[in-house]
Order: C-alpha cells, then sequence, then structure tokens
C-alpha cells in the first residue's frame, strides 16, 4: 500500500487503480501516522478497491512531524572510500531536527547568511510503525511501516565547522521526504533498490542499496538499544557515493537546480533550490 498526505487534507491511500483515496471515505479519521496504522489492516483491505476521490493531490512529506529523524552517516561502502574515510565498527548516527521536513516536491531554501555549501545526499528512509525496544536484528522489520526517498540535505561548511553536526543538517527544508510511504509488504528487499539523483537532470548517485554497510535490520536493533523507536520516527540510512562535495572541484547547488532522488519501487521526490527571497 502507498501511504501519502496531501496539502490540507489529511492521509490518501493508493488504489488499485493508481489513484488517491481518502482515509476518511474509508471511515477513518487519521490525523497522525499513529491513528492510521492502528487502522491499517481494514485499510489496505479496502484502499485497494476504493474509488479515487483525490486527484492529483499536492503532496505533504508523508509523516510531517518525526519525533525523531535518526541519520547514518558514512554507511555505504563506495562513499566511505571517495571521502577517504576509514570503515566504522559501529553505525554513526546523528539527530535530523524534525523541523527541517518538507514536502516530495516542496522548495530547498538556500540561507546564504548560515551556508554557502548546500549538498544533497538521496538516502533510503524507513519509518517505523510499530514501538522498537532491545529488538534483535531478526524482529526489526516486525517494527517497520514502510520506506520512503528522503535527501538528507547537508550544509558543508557548517559540516566541516562543528563537532556536532545536526545543525548543518537541519536548516528549515533540509529534510525533503517522499513522496509517500511504500508499505514493508511491497519491498520484499530494502537492500536490493537502485538510488539515483539527478540535479538539473545530470546524474550524479547511482548506486544500490546492496552496498549498505550496517543494513536495514542491523540499525533499528543498535538504535532500539538505546531508544525507543516509536512509529512515525524516521530512519535516514545513509548516502552513497556521488554527493556534491566529493566532485573535483566540489559542486553545491545553486538557486534554481532541479534535485531529484530516485529509489526503485519507491517513486521519487524533487525539489528546486530557492533562494529565501524567491520563495516569499
Ligand atoms: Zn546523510
Amino acid at each position: 500500500m502507498r501511504i501519502a498526505r496531501h496539502v490540507g487534507g489529511g492521509f490518501i491511500l493508493g488504489t488499485s487503480q493508481g489513484g488517491w483515496v481518502s482515509t476518511g471515505a474509508l471511515g477513518v479519521r487519521a490525523t497522525v501516522l499513529a491513528d492510521l496504522i492502528e487502522h491499517l489492516p481494514v485499510l489496505a483491505e479496502s484502499a485497494a478497491s476504493a474509488t479515487p476521490d483525490v486527484h492529483n493531490p499536492h503532496l505533504a512529506a508523508p509523516v510531517g512531524r518525526p519525533g525523531k529523524i535518526l541519520a547514518v552517516g558514512l554507511n555505504y561502502l563506495q562513499h566511505i572510500a571517495e571521502l577517504g574515510r576509514p570503515r566504522p565498527s559501529t553505525p554513526m548516527i546523528f539527530a535530523k531536527y524534525p523541523s527541517a521536513v518538507t514536502g516530495p516536491t516542496d522548495p530547498i531554501e538556500l540561507n546564504p547568511s548560515v551556508t554557502a555549501e548546500v549538498d544533497y545526499e538521496a538516502e533510503l528512509a524507513v519509518v517505523i510503525g510499530w514501538p522498537a525496544r532491545n529488538v534483535d536484528a531478526t524482529h526489526a522489520a516486525e517494527h517497520i511501516l514502510g520506506y520512503c526517498v528522503g535527501n538528507d540535505v547537508s550544509a558543508r561548511d557548517l559540516q566541516r565547522a562543528e563537532p556536532q553536526i545536526s545543525r548543518s543538517k537541519s536548516l528549515d527544508t533540509f529534510c525533503p521526504i517522499g513522496p509517500w510511504i511504500t508499505t514493508a509488504d511491497e519491498v520484499s528487499d530494502p537492500q536490493s533498490l537502485r538510488i539515483t539523483t539527478t540535479v538539473n537532470g545530470v546524474t550524479r548517485q547511482d548506486s544500490t542499496t546492496a552496498d549498505l554497510l550496517f543494513g536495514v535490520p542491523e540499525l533499528v536493533a543498535h538504535l532500539s538499544r538505546t531508544m525507543t523507536l516509536e512509529p512515525g520516527d524516521v530512519i535516514l540510512t545513509g548516502t552513497p557515493s556521488g554527493v556534491g562535495s566529493g566532485m573535483t572541484p566540489p559542486t553545491y547547488l545553486n538557486e534554481g537546480d532541479i534535485v531529484r532522488c530516485e529509489i526503485e519501487k519507491l517513486g521519487r521526490i524533487e525539489n528546486r533550490v530557492v533562494s529565501p527571497a524567491a520563495n516569499r
């Protein structure tokens, strides 16, 4: 099942005809993801055969305000090689703050008073559906609602300058996610998906989640040993090689650029880079 949200309109679900049906039309009031998850079995059955009632929706981020966004650095083998860094022995975790979340087609705003080096990072995003505390890797899948595409937009100059990197990763609009959550039952293996980024149509990242150093089950298990993962929490699993800072010379995003991140089976998000003034 595809779970999306549309701007100003709550949750909508993909039908087998390809369109969207509102949860309200299926008799379920769901304002937050936890409400929807509670009714998931019924919704999955009724959404498939429903008649679409929402047409050409402007999609919002499928999780508007995750309780937490846990991101993983240095988690693709080729990306580690590209940066010339040693392979981590344990996942490198940092926080990305929920206020950075923006929709799958909404603008990424430059903030030139703070950063001159804005970069993209296409990432497989894991959305937690059921609380996970002290789970082991073999049971991790039972806690995952599904997957979507994320762009871990990063201010590289801030990232280099500060020992804590969460600020450099959390500027407003620096976390586009979407276009929708594809439930885990439709993704047989999250570690065999092609993942790509283009900027203005030119390929920058082209890899596969098979290159992940720490896979999805290991990440869920590792994080759940430290803190309870709750419904709607998002794990950004790291980015493959091909980021702008790894190019010669480094090439950052500019006003007007169109950044498209795409993952096989999950769809794509496409965000225009704008100056703050152009967006107001
Ligand atoms: Zn990242």
